[in-house]
């Protein structure tokens, strides 16, 4: 069990997700973790690392709390697991189920559960094409996504994840999900002068017709894309559109749920409802693996009313240990008051960001929401002027980062876009540790 030996067997047997395999196999040395508390993760050669991204932008909650632990332990020591297709049920899921509805805004009051994001999008897809096919309106099958969105890597949901990477590895897709342009709030109000009306998903509904269109999905504040936050008025601009044209409208809060953006669901910046909520990550904490959709009152009247057999489901959907620890995640987030944490965080953050703007040349639009944030690194921040592509001056940093042992991500279609995301639980102090490793990663790169 010698690090050694563990990085040649994963050589050998471990297909990773998301990398780059080549790469990997010629120079890579994996990183194995082994343990982790609050924002550090602690790796098998021995040292400890700052968690900068929560992982996958999920361990709200931080590393290391024992307390899920011990409502997994309890809850398989009862029963690990139970099926909850026809017929059965279990505890957990019903509560967390209860508890979600609760949490969650407006009407949004019924959760069909899956193992993780990708799953819940293609759920949520589904059950728009299924929701007006009940209501006699068969045609409305079509969904649009927003230009840069990831909704994640299942068919279903990679069709309407935008970033190339992952169309170029395997092109397959479904039918019917079409790309509109994002944020350009004048055009979704309907300011048909603006240069970019014609890519607006107004325009896209009007040149496809409503009659066609089952749903709009967007993430309310893009995350793998680079971490977009949207301007104000246009998740408003988006709902009202939705409205106007019987279009479902489905948030995609997977990064953003569950106090990642200093509320429980980023939507309530905003004030807006979905008509279906794509939940994952922050579920758990990245502690068990649990997605869901959940679905206002007119979608779950219409499936209550269904009188056929709902034909989705996962064999883990409502697992009971997953939805155990969820349940202990969500108290943990309410109990030590972490959302409200997490905005006051922002603003920790916001302003250490811009100390480091005002301090290196290369750093500009640096931005946050909650503990959700970003800079960009452009060849000169007055006037704006960004790197060549092939530059990816993110990722240079991010290794800068890397070496002191503090974990980021570099994203963004010019890949000069660095993600931070840490664990909600973050103190001031951590804070100012994360960038200060920064400021040191940045001197180190120009
Ligand atoms: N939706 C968003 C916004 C995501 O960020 C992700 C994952 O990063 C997904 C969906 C896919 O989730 P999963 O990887 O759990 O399938």
């Amino acid at each position: 069990n010698d690090v050694h030996t563990l990085i040649e067997q994963d050589k050998k047997h471990y297909i990773h997700p998301t990398s780059s395999p080549k790469l990997q196999q010629e120079e890579g040395t994996p990183l194995i973790f082994t343990s982790g508390e609050g924002v550090y993760a602690n790796s098998k050669d021995g040292k400890r690392y700052f968690d900068g991204l929560s992982m996958l932008w999920n361990v709200n909650i931080g590393h290391g709390r024992k307390e899920l632990a011990t409502a997994a332990y309890e809850q398989m020591t009862q029963m690990a697991y139970a099926s909850s297709f026809k017929g059965y049920s279990n505890e957990p899921a019903i509560k967390l189920a209860e508890k979600l509805a609760s949490i969650s805004p407006g009407d949004l009051n019924a959760v069909f559960y899956t193992s993780g994001g990708s799953e819940s999008n293609d759920t949520a897809f589904k059950l728009a094409r299924f929701y007006w096919a009940q209501k006699n309106k068969p045609k409305k099958r079509k969904i649009i996504a927003l230009e840069n969105a990831y909704h994640g890597v299942t068919i279903g949901a990679q069709t309407a994840t935008a970033i190339p990477l992952f169309h170029n590895f395997s092109e397959s897709g479904i039918a019917d999900v079409l790309h509109a342009k994002a944020h350009i709030t004048a055009c979704e109000n309907g300011d048909k002068n603006d240069p970019d009306y014609e890519s607006s998903i107004r325009a896209t509904i009007e040149r496809e017709g409503a009659d066609s269109i089952a749903a709009v999905i967007l993430e309310p504040v893009q995350g793998s894309g680079g971490v977009y936050i949207p301007p104000a008025g246009y998740l408003e601009a988006v709902r009202a559109l939705c409205d106007e044209h019987e279009i479902l409208f489905i948030a995609d809060e997977v990064i953003c749920g569950f106090g990642r953006t200093g509320k429980m669901f980023s939507v309530e910046h905003w004030g807006v409802t979905p008509d279906m909520m794509s939940i994952a990550k922050g579920i758990s904490s990245g502690y068990a693996q649990l997605g869901g959709v959940m679905v206002n009152d007119a979608i779950h009247t219409v499936i209550n009313e269904y009188d056929g057999v709902l034909a989705h489901g996962f064999t883990y959907s409502g697992h009971p240990t997953a939805c155990a620890v969820a349940l202990k995640n969500i108290e943990i987030l309410e109990n030590e008051k972490i959302v409200e944490h997490t905005a006051q965080m922002e603003k920790e953050l916001l302003a250490q960001l811009k100390k480091l703007e005002e301090k290196h040349a290369h750093v500009a639009n640096s931005r946050s929401i909650g503990m959700l944030a970003a800079f960009e690194v452009v060849k000169n921040a007055e006037t704006g002027e960004r790197f060549a592509e092939d530059v990816a001056p993110a990722v240079k940093v991010v290794d800068e980062c890397f070496e002191r042992q503090l974990i980021l991500r570099a994203l963004g279609p010019n890949r000069d876009v660095i993600a931070i995301a840490p664990p909600l639980t973050i103190t001031k102090e951590e804070i100012a540790e994360m960038i200060s490793i920064i400021d040191e990663a940045l001197t180190a790169s120009f």
